[in-house]
């Protein structure tokens, strides 16, 4: 069993207040370790580790090669202890070994890779100004402290889309993952100490609400960067009003689908299942609303739902699994709430809608559920669900497709499915979201931006993006005459 502690100054150490809290195994209901819960004095304590750690010498004289190769050795690490940190999210998150071996670790070992060339890459600018005998340039600075908050979905990834940018442009972290999910994420900071970085420009905390409250709230956090929910990232946004800190902010998604009447019904069925279904639905990018040509909605639907049917449940463990458990118990409640609220309002529900018992009765495992007949004002057309339950949409031309998909308050992703180019590149545009799939389930790249429009977030996470949400512009002008 973990035994979780914080690191703070390069200590590790346990809550002033002795305080911890458990996670579970949600394959099994199991409690699989304990962590510290970190209170507003444990906080405070780590934004001062951070503020010593980004002022000191060893981090601010680093030379960007050096700063460059212990981004490296941490990725490095990563792959060396690939298997283990998969397991380790497995376990922790109940996500399935397919997805945690072959996207989470190795997405999370290509970030720091990624940032690691940027770090010698931070250019300026020298600016043509019409003042006589001026030499004026810009330079990039770090912000100081940054406040990386992560979800439960994908913890490690996450946590390495902040921190990896994060260090390569200077700055110093106090990093807080989500209380259900923690493991991965303390031995991905034990990696991290391990590769080199200076005691203090790394810290953890871990801990529930009230931990992210108090370090958003600190007046010496000089930046947060937060992905989880967009209600929680609205209440971030009203705490950092006063100080107007900079934000950074990637929130929920209701990601549409338009399956074009052209598709390959074959690859649209398979992938929009895929994307549906990724990480059980666990996904801030997944397909939720599927928008199908009314002269294919039937078929899309039954093929959808019997594709549904006969994938794997099971524990993440199992390399055979496609459909996981979902992270709690309260989770699964919320999940199995929407859909009976679905059928009230009058979707069809035609599979699933039911928790799986038996052998996973201990676990939070619920059935894949596809709706059809879905319209736009139910709530399981407008809610992020966050779990498998897919909604049909019949409609009956492209332009109404496009308005309904664009009929949301999120804008994080959507997909197009058409073997036309034309449809996809005049539809692709017209389509309010940060990143637009085409004949593709949502794939995340360190080296394109990801983000959203709407009550999906603020600014933009990978490629060169996330250099400017963790560095200032300043200019410089030095009088030559
Ligand atoms: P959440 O908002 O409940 O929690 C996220 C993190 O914030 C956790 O670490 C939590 O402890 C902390 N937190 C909770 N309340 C807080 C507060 N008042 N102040 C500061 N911190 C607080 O989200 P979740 O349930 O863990 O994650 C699911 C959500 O995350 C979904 O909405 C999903 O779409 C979103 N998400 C978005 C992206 C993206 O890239 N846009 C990626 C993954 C997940």
């Amino acid at each position: 069993m973990t035994r979780a502690q914080l690191l703070i100054g390069g200590e590790w150490t346990d809550s002033v207040t002795g305080r911890t809290a458990e996670t579970v195994n949600p394959a099994t209901g199991e409690v699989i370790g304990t962590f510290a819960e970190a209170s507003p004095v444990d906080i405070a304590a780590a934004v001062d580790a951070g503020r010593a750690g980004f002022e000191s010498n060893r981090w601010q004289s680093m030379s960007p090669d050096e700063r460059g190769r212990i981004l490296w050795r941490i990725a490095d690490l990563v792959e060396r202890h690939a298997s283990e940190l998969a397991a380790l999210e497995t376990m922790d998150q109940g996500q399935p070994t397919t997805v945690s071996t072959t996207v989470n670790v190795p997405l999370v070992a290509q970030t720091f890779r990624y940032y690691a060339g940027w770090a010698t890459k931070l250019k300026g600018k020298l600016s043509p100004v019409s003042v006589p005998d001026q030499l004026t340039y810009q330079r990039r600075a770090p912000l100081g402290v940054c406040g990386l908050i992560t979800p439960w979905n994908f913890p490690l990834a996450i946590a390495g889309w902040k921190l990896a940018p994060a260090l390569a442009t200077g700055n110093a972290v106090v990093l807080k993952p989500a209380e259900q999910t923690p493991l991965s994420t303390v031995r991905l900071v034990e990696l991290v100490l391990e590769a080199g970085i200076p005691p203090g420009v790394v810290n953890l905390v871990t801990g529930g609400p009230d931990a992210g409250k108090a370090l958003v709230a600190h007046p010496r956090v000089d930046m947060v960067s937060f992905t989880g929910s967009t209600a929680v990232g609205q209440e971030i946004v009203r705490t950092c009003s006063g100080t107007l800190k900079r934000v950074s902010l990637e929130l929920g998604g209701k990601a549409p689908s338009i399956v074009a009447p052209d598709a390959d019904m074959q690859m649209a069925v398979v992938g929009n299942l895929r994307g549906a279904l990724f990480n059980t639905g666990q996904a801030c990018g997944a397909f939720t609303r599927f928008f199908v040509h009314r002269s294919k909605a039937e078929e899309f639907v039954s093929r959808l739902a019997t594709a549904a049917d006969s994938l794997r449940i099971g524990p993440g463990s199992d390399p055979e699994t496609v459909v996981g458990p979902l992270v709690s118990a309260e989770h699964l409640d919320r999940v199995a709430s929407y859909v009976a609220l679905g059928e009230q309002q009058g979707a069809v529900r035609i599979n699933g809608g039911e928790r799986v018992g038996g052998a996973f009765g201990r676990g939070f495992f619920y059935r894949p559920t596809v709706f059809a007949d879905v319209t736009d004002d139910m709530t399981i057309a407008r809610d992020e669900i966050f779990g498998p339950v897919m909604c049909v949409m019949p409609y009956d031309d492209l332009d109404e497709a496009v308005a309904r998909a664009n009929n949301t308050d999120y804008g994080l992703a959507a997909a197009i499915w058409t073997q036309d180019l034309r449809t996809a590149h005049t539809l692709a545009p017209r389509i309010r979201a940060g990143t637009v799939f085409v004949n593709q389930i949502p794939i995340i790249d360190p080296g394109a931006p990801w983000g959203g429009f709407g009550l999906s977030g603020w600014g933009r996470e990978m490629g060169s993006y996330a250099l400017d949400e963790f560095t200032e512009t300043q200019s410089v002008f030095v009088n030559l005459s």
